[in-house]
């Protein structure tokens, strides 16, 4: 596959995507959030399950929303239905940081302590519920890829999303005791808030408020109905090529691999709020 090169200034972003919207690819709006247009875009397929991605909550992590362009410039499986936010934190990708122009991490303010971004996120949430949420982060402090999956609908698929990644001579950081997770694994397993395992995070389902001081989109996702989602973590660390090519594939593993028989029946509701 060919990929962008460097990551886009925020303006080529939005020209991109408004060029999709034109050739019919995407439905494109434009949200408001603080003075920064926050886009959302919309795939729709009739009566299919719905999937929802969001990429660039953290400013100083580019390779998800480029990731998640060039997916859709491919093109995306046709059995699904896509509601997209291809970039939450317009402010903080300008700056290149983690948090947005008022200083706040948006990945913390979901439904509590909310920001614009969440707010606008959150008014533009679909009507149907997605069977699936992926979420397009990279880690700036690591060389290899990692994600987190949650689930309330059965098994737990990301060994074999990471072994596929691995397969693809994608690099998998395998011991993650040593990655700053935001707290330490030993705090995070006797809070019962998740399990280390060989590439991946097992999100045990609770709400994490309290102590890393704010909802993720992750959590605040499962509160919506959806059932299953995944965090990635492309490694931040390594070529900018890599970094991408692990969330361009994960996405795709997991579109492959989610288990066919926890999709919800299918609705004729659209995908607009
Ligand atoms: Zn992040």
């Amino acid at each position: 596959m060919t990929l962008p090169a460097l990551k886009p200034e925020y303006e080529a972003l939005v020209a991109a995507w408004t060029e999709l919207a034109e050739r019919g690819v995407v439905d494109l709006r434009s949200l408001t959030a603080g003075d920064e247009p926050l886009l959302q875009a919309v795939i729709e397929h009739r009566g299919a399950p719905l999937v929802a991605i969001s990429a660039g909550v953290h400013g100083d992590e580019p390779a998800g929303p480029s990731a998640l362009l060039h997916l859709v410039r491919e093109g995306l499986p046709r059995e699904f239905a896509y509601v997209m936010w291809p970039c939450t934190n317009p402010s903080g990708y300008r700056m290149g940081t983690r948090r947005n122009s008022e200083g706040r991490d948006i990945n913390r303010s979901y439904g509590v302590k909310t920001t614009a971004e969440s707010r606008a996120v959150a008014a533009s949430w679909p009507n149907r519920i997605p069977f699936l949420a992926l979420d397009l982060h990279e880690d700036p402090e690591t060389t290899a890829f990692y994600c987190y999956e949650r689930s309330a609908a059965g098994r737990y698929v990301a060994p074999e999303l990471v072994r596929r990644l691995e397969g693809s001579g994608i690099p998998i950081q395998r011991d993650l005791e040593g990655v700053d997770l935001g707290l330490s694994s030993g705090e995070a397993t006797r809070l019962g808030l998740w399990q280390l395992e060989r590439g991946w995070v097992r999100s045990l389902g609770q709400d994490p408020e309290a102590i890393i001081g704010g909802r993720p989109y992750s959590v605040w996702a499962a509160a919506q109905g959806v059932r299953r989602s995944f965090t990635f973590e492309s490694p931040g660390l390594g070529a900018w090529e890599t970094r991408l090519r692990s969330l361009v594939l994960a996405v795709r593993a997991a579109l492959a691999i989610v288990p066919r028989d926890s999709l919800p029946s299918s609705s004729e509701e659209n995908v607009s709020s």
